[in-house]
């Protein structure tokens, strides 16, 4: 058994599950920051609804108010007719008078109809209006909780994420300069930053396809570096691992969370 392969696979190993976890820790910071953002643009959305309800409203209630003035107005106009009713002189008079009253009558009619249409409306707005702002108002607390919670994150994980990067130079400087660099370009081509893949259930850890029987064996003998026939990842078995081989090969988890407080489309 060469020893040398063997050694040279679990530094591969090492090296591959410190990045693994720097790859989570940044999956993890990387989509506050966006949540955050998101959340801000939703806020300013809502608050610009918010105001454009309120100049509608405003514009509902001085068109009631001039409504009610307007009655006030013919009102007025009723009782100066009365008046000139009393000291009526002719009949002709009596009539053109009379007639100048019930225009107004039928104006205050259709002025006290038009209120109550506008107060229906206005009492929908109403309705929107104060969802509007008890939503703008439950936005603005899950802002406020995501930007602790990343402040919080990002104090928290500064630490990590420094003793991680120290750990993968380390472990990257005991690697030959070859693998090493075999090890960064497989890695940078690889979504899930997977460069080294362990052999799950017969399949490659990181594409999910079959690896032949024999190539599994070869893996497993340690002669050489045995890369995926498919996505080219450098495949390690279980003795390097120490992983159950039996284990279902699952997705990569490089985010922890995918819950959304907005309704909007990943
Ligand atoms: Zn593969």
């Amino acid at each position: 058994m060469d020893v040398t392969i063997e050694k040279k696979l679990q530094d591969l190993w090492k090296l591959q599950q410190i990045d693994s976890k720097l790859d989570n820790v940044h999956a993890l910071m990387g989509e506050l920051p966006m949540e955050v953002a998101d959340l801000e643009d939703e806020i300013v959305g809502l608050q610009t609804r918010v105001d454009h309800i309120a100049v509608e409203v405003k514009s509902v209630e001085d068109e009631i108010s001039a409504k009610k003035n307007a009655i006030k107005d013919f009102n007025k106009l009723i009782e100066k007719y009365d008046d000139q009713l009393n000291n009526i002189k002719n009949s002709r008079e009596f009539e053109a008078i009379t007639k100048e009253k019930e225009i107004a009558g039928l104006e205050i009619l259709g002025a006290e109809k038009k209120i109550r249409e506008l107060g229906k409306m206005l009492e929908a707005k109403a309705e929107i209006q104060t969802k509007t702002k008890e939503d703008l108002e439950s936005r603005k607390k899950d802002l406020e909780f995501k930007k602790t919670e990343l402040t919080e994150i990002e104090k928290e994980n500064e630490e990590e994420m420094n003793k991680l990067r120290k750990e993968s130079e380390k472990a990257m400087t005991a690697l030959d300069k070859r693998l090493a660099r075999a090890y960064s370009r497989i890695r940078k081509n690889m979504k899930n930053g997977v460069s080294v893949a362990p052999i799950l259930r017969g399949s490659c850890g990181g594409c999910f396809s079959k690896i032949p029987p024999q190539r599994q064996s070869d893996i497993r003998a340690h002669f050489r570096i045995i890369d995926c026939e498919h996505c080219g990842r450098i495949l390690v078995d279980q003795s390097v691992t120490g992983m159950e081989a039996q284990v279902e090969p699952k997705e990569p988890k490089t985010t922890r969370r995918k819950v959304r407080l907005t309704a909007k489309a990943e």
